[in-house]
């Protein structure tokens, strides 16, 4: 057998991304609002206590590192008081005063509450580029004191084969019986989404369709439901 040959034969990779017991009957993709590094809110006046002059001026743009999961660097604007000589920085919407984007906290809420574990959230972000703490993930969690019902069982991660993550391809996976969450790191793929669902059960979808809309508001996202194809 040639090699080129004994390559073509082995789908290994399909074999590991969709267990052949496990066809899904809906997929769905979680958008999440991307930030906007050129918008921003103007400021009217100095936020400081006892000052709140309205002669602020744009003194620098400042170059300022972020943590998300396709942007690096976003430009943040740095204004002075003319009345209290204090100086102050405006963020792009999306962007706050720390380096975690509003993107990369409703992630990992999402996952958190798709059903990884506070241990499995920074693996998942980690595939994504993005380490993170598990000490962040459980403060971003209990910071928005949102409570979901959680699902029965807890997801397991799924082992792929290396090289995965590309053209098209998750970058990590999860599942128990009922459902699979795939990540995604390339961009356009999964209609743009960076976490997709899959659902095994057609007799389940009553109740995990409700709930995954619960999960998507809760978490900020934005929820495509795609009826899979009849094997
Ligand atoms: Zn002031």
């Amino acid at each position: 057998m040639t090699p080129s040959r004994h390559r073509s034969a082995l789908p290994h990779t399909a074999r590991w991304e969709t267990a052949p017991d496990q066809q899904p009957v809906e997929r769905i993709v979680f958008r999440l609002p991307a930030p906007e590094p050129y918008d921003f809110h103007e400021p009217v006046r100095c936020p400081y206590p006892r000052c709140g002059s309205q002669d602020v001026l744009l003194r620098q743009l400042v170059s300022k590192a972020v943590r998300d999961p396709f942007l690096r660097h976003v430009i943040a604007r740095r204004y002075g008081c003319l009345r209290c000589g204090r100086t102050f920085r405006v963020y792009p919407s999306g962007i706050g005063p720390t380096q975690t984007s509003l993107r990369l906290r409703r992630l990992s809420l999402l996952l958190y509450l798709l059903g990884l574990s506070y241990a499995e959230v920074p693996r998942a972000l980690a595939a994504l580029g993005q380490p993170i703490s598990k000490t962040s993930v459980y403060l971003i969690v209990r910071s928005t004191g949102i409570s979901v019902p959680e699902l029965r069982h807890r997801l397991r991660r799924v082992p792929l084969a290396t090289g995965s993550g590309g053209n098209g391809r998750p970058c990590a996976r999860w599942a128990n019986r009922w459902l699979a969450v795939e990540l995604y790191r390339d961009r356009g793929v999964a209609d743009d989404g960076i976490v997709r669902v899959e659902l095994f059960d057609r007799r389940e979808l009553a109740v995990l369709l409700p709930w995954l809309e619960q999960v998507a508001a809760a978490a900020g996202a934005q929820m495509l439901v795609h009826r899979a194809r009849a094997a």
